[in-house]
């Protein structure tokens, strides 16, 4: 299709064919026997992808802030203390939920381009005792990746829950949650996933549920509340028909259908892939010579990257010429530093020609904006870094 627009900003992502075919079926009755089976499916589908079998799912309407509003509503209570690491907009989020549910909140910011150290993690968890800590894996606003391992293993240490906030990794970026220990992983369908907006998923462990029915306070978030979700989900997963709010009964369609299609690509496959990808695609931008955000490719997100724009280039010309191109892309979203930089999304069923797109439209706008540069060579820096 000659105008077709190829989206990469990071989500709503490029989604699977048979993912919107799935979703464009007749709706049924959410509690018709063949979309019990979906659910009860997706829900176990799930267990595969988090690489949590110990775990209970919950699939519900709304979006990942809905997902960070329920393990936040469901495990903080009054008082609490809550540790926030921070690496973009998306911990600066938490730390507002957090408030919102009456916690102690403290939050560790790491500056912009950088990770916050474990040393000043665990000087922060020595100094009281911490009822939660929240991980953005993944901040989609700086494309900083942090490895949640070594921080689950201090919550474990402290007795301190770990919540990871996966909107922009989970079935992209490496996870283990069992053997990780963490409490809750979160995400929401419109990216890695890959199944468009609206609904909210999340995974607790055995711990985060037990330290909920320990509560001494009832959860104040009424939508949030496992109470009315958990035995939904119990019954979905043994196939008998159970209501609370209605399912988004298209959405959980077309999720049970990209589920398969993630486990059909295996995790580990699906996660060397992302990783593979996002390298070749740094390795086109440097040679174009721009910077990416995160200080060190260590840290740099595979899941979407964010760059610079080149000094004396107009970021807002750039992104129209490139969007001329057909081939959107997201603008900066970090306050402090909003127009200095792009984001570009390459995550899900993201290809190597998807992101041979992307460096095709721009160079071509970079050119002619007049930038300095010698046309084809982030597309060869590209293909040579693929084929190591
Ligand atoms: N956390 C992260 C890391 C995100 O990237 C996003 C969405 N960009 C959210 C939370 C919030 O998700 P939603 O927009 O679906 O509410």
């Amino acid at each position: 299709m000659k105008g077709r627009k190829l989206l990469m900003i990071p989500g709503p992502i490029e989604f699977e064919p048979d993912v919107l075919q799935a979703m464009g079926m007749a709706t049924t009755s959410h509690i018709a026997p063949d979309f019990i089976e979906v659910l009860g499916k997706s829900l176990e589908l799930m267990r595969e992808v988090w690489k949590s079998p110990k775990g209970q799912p919950f699939i519900v309407a709304g979006t990942g802030t809905l997902a960070m509003d329920m393990a936040a509503s469901n495990l903080i209570e009054q008082g609490d203390n809550v540790l926030v690491i921070s690496s973009g907009y998306f911990g600066k989020r938490f730390k507002d939920i957090s408030d919102r549910y009456g916690a102690n909140t403290t939050i560790l910011e790491a500056p912009v381009g950088e990770v916050v150290s474990i040393e000043a993690i665990e000087k922060e968890l020595k100094t009281r005792p911490y009822k939660a800590l929240t991980i953005t894996h993944v901040d989609t606003s700086t494309g900083i990746l942090v490895d949640p391992k070594p921080i689950a293993q201090l919550a474990n240490k402290y007795n301190t829950l770990s919540i990871l906030d996966g909107v922009c990794s989970v079935a992209g970026e490496e996870i283990n949650q069992d053997e990780w220990g963490l409490d809750v992983v979160l995400t929401a369908s419109q990216k890695a996933i890959g199944v468009p907006p609206g609904l909210a998923l999340l995974m607790a462990s055995p711990k985060a549920m037990q330290v909920w029915q320990n509560r001494k306070t009832p959860v104040s978030n009424y939508y949030a509340d496992w109470n009315n979700w958990l035995p939904i989900m119990k019954a979905y997963e043994e196939r008998r028909p159970s209501y609370f709010g209605t399912p988004a009964v298209n959405l959980i369609v077309a999720l049970e259908t990209s589920l398969k299609i993630i486990c059909k690509e295996g995790m580990d496959q699906r996660v060397k892939r992302h990783q593979s990808l996002a390298k070749a695609f740094r390795a086109g931008i440097a040679s174009l010579n721009l910077s990416i955000l995160p200080k060190t490719n260590k840290i740099a997100a595979n899941t979407l990257t964010a760059v610079y724009y080149p000094k004396g280039i107009d970021g807002g010309a750039l992104r129209i010429k490139i969007a001329n191109n057909n081939v959107i892309i997201a603008g900066g979203l970090l306050s402090e530093i909003k127009t200095e930089y792009f984001r570009i999304g390459h995550m899900g069923s993201v290809s190597a020609n998807d992101l041979i797109a992307v460096l095709g439209a721009l160079e071509r706008a970079l050119l002619e904006l007049g930038y300095n540069m010698v046309s084809g060579i982030s597309l060869q820096a590209f293909q040579n870094e693929l084929r190591k």
